[in-house]
């Protein structure tokens, strides 16, 4: 008889404790996972999809206004919230089905309940106790909000699915990627919007230019800015918000909404009392294998805070369950991965911006491009598409690939995989475009910026 109830239970049944369970059910493992909430986890409950379906649905108004020039009469559109809020709730629990029946499929035991560990072996999910070799935490990340008088008026991204109506005029606290993209549907589905951002520009990290040039083109589609600002009270006013700000200025809204970062989701685990250590953030310390400072247990994606990316958690799920079942020791990658901000405009990037390429290598190539979409050019929608190599110079191969404009995600994709088997500007160059795209461009940009100034590049 086997010593334990399971060779690994997984508690968080979200992206990548889904498939770390799958597949080391596949290698032969015998797994149980807990969720106390709807399976699928952040992205696809409360996360990427449904926000990318939002995304879409508020694309829509564009895309009617731009129609007129294509020579198409649409009859005065409106727009319902209820309509679309209920569409993309009955998409996440067909998808919550589908994540059910993935891990049937794969022979995977699905206990409810939250898991609490009760030793390096042992879980507890709710009265049931179960036993394994092998615990891999993959319990993800909350939204987290400052502390300040009147916090607790203001939603999260969590709430934003479920608003019983669409708000006329929205406060967005924050200048991540959570903040631009609900700015971005906020605003595209018709309300008023201030996005509230503690810096001047929005997406620390990210290359400074396509920084600029998302929150340019997020402010000329009337997403309104209030930049190095930060929120010192919010309190009720009638059945609004007011919200008034460190300098004293005030904003009023329907509703306020945190997108101040995540923290990861350690409370109630039992950790302390094992010897699981924590980092400064309070993130779950791993090593490259995902093991964590108790050698039968494991963590992955958010609440190990490394690269806080839905792809990410995959890889090093799938990673994990290689190594420890399949026989096939593997360590997550985490360079040159890339990432997408759903705003509007989109951006999307692989590998280093210019400012983080400048720290590392002596001699840059820089080439740009900034153009008109061909699709905007009979409506005359004002809106620009913004494309940025970064060359190391001694070595010719691209550092950085960077997008501002529509498809930047779609577009990026294809290209990381060129990024990560180490392309070069000449390889860029003989590759022939494919016209009439935008990411043509990417292919035939020849012209180098000049060099910044000898003293501007030693300040950096
Ligand atoms: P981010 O870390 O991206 O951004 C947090 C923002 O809040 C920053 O602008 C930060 O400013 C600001 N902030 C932090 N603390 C305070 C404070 N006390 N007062 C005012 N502002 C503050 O977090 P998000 O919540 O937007 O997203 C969380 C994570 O989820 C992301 O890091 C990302 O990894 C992931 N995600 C990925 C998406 C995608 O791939 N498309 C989409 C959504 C989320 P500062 O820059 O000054 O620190």
């Amino acid at each position: 008889m086997a010593a334990y109830d399971y060779d690994l239970f997984v508690i968080g049944a979200g992206s990548g404790g889904v498939r770390a369970s799958r597949i080391a059910a596949g290698h032969g493992a015998r797994v149980g996972i807990c969720e106390d909430d709807l399976v699928g986890g952040t992205c696809v409950i409360r996360g990427c999809v449904p926000k990318k379906l939002l995304v879409y649905g508020s694309h829509v108004a564009e895309e009617v206004e731009d129609a007129a020039a294509y020579g198409w009469t649409v009859p005065h559109p409106s727009f319902d919230w209820a309509t679309l809020r209920d569409n993309v709730q009955k998409e996440v629990m067909r998808l919550n089905g589908v994540y059910k029946s993935l891990l049937k499929g794969a022979g995977v035991e699905l206990v409810v309940g939250r898991g609490r560990l009760m030793d390096a072996h042992t879980v507890a999910v709710g009265e049931r106790i179960v036993t394994a070799e092998t615990i891999l935490i993959a319990t993800g990340a909350r939204p987290w909000r400052p502390d300040v008088p009147g916090a607790e008026l203001a939603i999260v991204s969590d709430d934003a699915f479920h608003l019983p109506a669409l708000p006329k005029r929205v406060v967005i606290v924050g200048g991540g990627y959570i903040a631009v993209e609900f700015a971005g549907v906020f605003n595209g589905l018709g309300s008023e919007v201030t996005v509230v951002p503690r810096r001047e520009l929005v997406l620390r990290g990210f290359d400074e230019e396509c920084r600029k040039a998302v929150q340019d083109g997020m402010a000329a589609k009337g997403v309104r800015f209030r930049t190095g600002a930060q929120i010192a009270k919010l309190e009720r006013k009638g059945a609004a918000i007011l919200a008034t700000l460190q300098d004293g200025a005030t904003l009023e809204a329907d509703i306020v909404m945190y997108a101040t970062g995540r923290s990861p989701n350690v409370a109630g685990l039992g950790l302390d009392k094992l010897g699981v250590h924590l980092d400064k953030a309070g993130a779950i310390a791993v090593d490259e294998w995902s093991r964590t400072t108790v050698a039968s247990i494991y963590a992955i994606g958010d609440v190990t805070n490394r690269l806080n990316l839905t792809p990410v958690a995959i890889m090093e799920g799938h990673c994990f369950a290689d190594t420890v079942y399949g026989k096939r020791p593997r360590k997550a990658d985490h360079h040159d991965v890339p990432s997408a901000v759903f705003s509007q405009p989109q951006l999307s990037t692989v590998g280093l911006s210019e400012e983080q390429a400048r720290r590392i290598y002596a001699n840059l190539h820089i080439y740009a491009s900034s153009f008109r979409p061909m699709k905007y050019t009979l409506s005359g929608r004002e809106q620009r598409t913004f494309m940025k190599l970064v060359v190391d110079a001694a070595s010719d191969r691209v550092v950085g690939v960077h997008m501002v404009g529509d498809d930047a995600a779609e577009l990026v994709q294809g290209i990381a995989i060129a990024i990560k088997a180490g392309a070069t500007k000449a390889i860029f160059d003989a590759t022939v475009g494919i016209h009439p795209t935008a990411g043509e461009e990417f292919v035939t940009m020849r012209t180098r910026r000049p060099d910044p100034a000898p003293t501007a590049q030693a300040a950096q």
